[in-house]
């Protein structure tokens, strides 16, 4: 489903640079944030906006969990709750049937 990337709360505009598909789930979680907090160094940092930043700047697979190696990446995660018990065991066994 189209995701707002900056909330109309917060003056994001319907238009198509502001808008990017997400699963539902990761819609639900990010709700109208457009930042979180890096976990490793407790400062705020802005989302991760599948529009202008490059995914592999920001994230990386560890088998069946995402992980950021920029304060964006990692914020991003968290935020959208990427990782997940639940999200990883479903990775772990798409995984599996894979092979
Ligand atoms: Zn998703």
């Amino acid at each position: 489903m189209p995701d707002h990337i900056i909330a109309k709360q917060h003056g994001g505009k319907t238009r198509a640079d502001n808008l990017a598909l997400a699963c539902a789930r990761c819609n639900l979680h990010k709700g109208p944030n457009i930042a979180g907090v890096d976990p490793q160094t407790a400062k705020l940092t802005r989302l991760f906006n599948p529009r202008t930043d490059r995914w592999t700047d920001h994230f990386r697979w560890r088998k069946a969990r995402l992980v950021g190696p920029s304060a964006i990446g990692r914020t991003t995660v968290v935020v959208l709750a990427i990782n997940h018990p639940y999200r990883v065991a479903l990775r772990e066994m798409m995984l599996a049937t894979d092979e």
